[in-house]
C-alpha cells in the first residue's frame, strides 16, 4: 500500500504538471489505478500533462503553424518529455521564432527600400 513517493503531505495543492501523486484523484480524492488515464469516479484526467497537445510531435506542429513561441508553454507543461527533450524542443522553437522575426524584418526592410525608390522616381517625375 505505502509507496516511497507518498511521503508528501496529503493536502499539497496540485501543482499542475506534477501529475498523479499517490494513486488518488486530485479532484474527488478517491483511489484510482496506476494505469488509469481518467478518474473512474469523476472523469478528471489524472495526468493533465499527458493530453494529445502535449505530445512532442503535436507541440512541434502547433509551434510551426499557429502557436509559435507560445508553444513553449506546452513544452513546459508536458509530462511526455524528458528534461533534455524539453530543452531541445524549447531551443528548436526559439530558433524557429528567431528565424521568423529575422525574415520578417528582412522583408519589411526590403519593402521600405522599394518604397523609397518609388518616392524618388515620383519626385523626379513631378519636378523635372
Ligand atoms: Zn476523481
Amino acid at each position: 500500500m505505502e509507496r516511497p513517493r507518498s511521503s508528501r503531505p496529503a493536502n499539497q495543492s496540485a501543482s499542475s504538471a506534477s501529475s498523479q501523486p499517490d494513486g488518488v484523484c486530485q479532484k474527488c480524492r478517491r483511489p484510482v489505478g496506476d494505469a488509469a488515464t481518467f478518474c473512474p469516479h469523476c472523469g478528471r484526467r489524472l495526468d493533465p500533462g499527458s493530453a494529445w497537445f502535449y505530445h512532442p510531435i503535436w507541440i512541434l506542429v502547433l509551434a510551426l503553424t499557429v502557436l509559435g513561441p507560445f508553444a513553449l508553454f506546452l513544452v513546459w507543461k508536458s509530462s511526455k518529455l524528458s528534461a533534455i527533450g524539453k530543452a531541445v524542443l524549447a531551443i528548436a522553437i526559439l530558433v524557429y521564432t528567431g528565424l521568423c522575426v529575422f525574415f520578417t524584418y528582412q522583408i519589411v526592410a526590403m519593402q521600405l527600400e522599394h518604397l523609397s525608390e518609388f518616392n524618388d522616381v515620383m519626385r523626379r517625375i513631378k519636378s523635372p
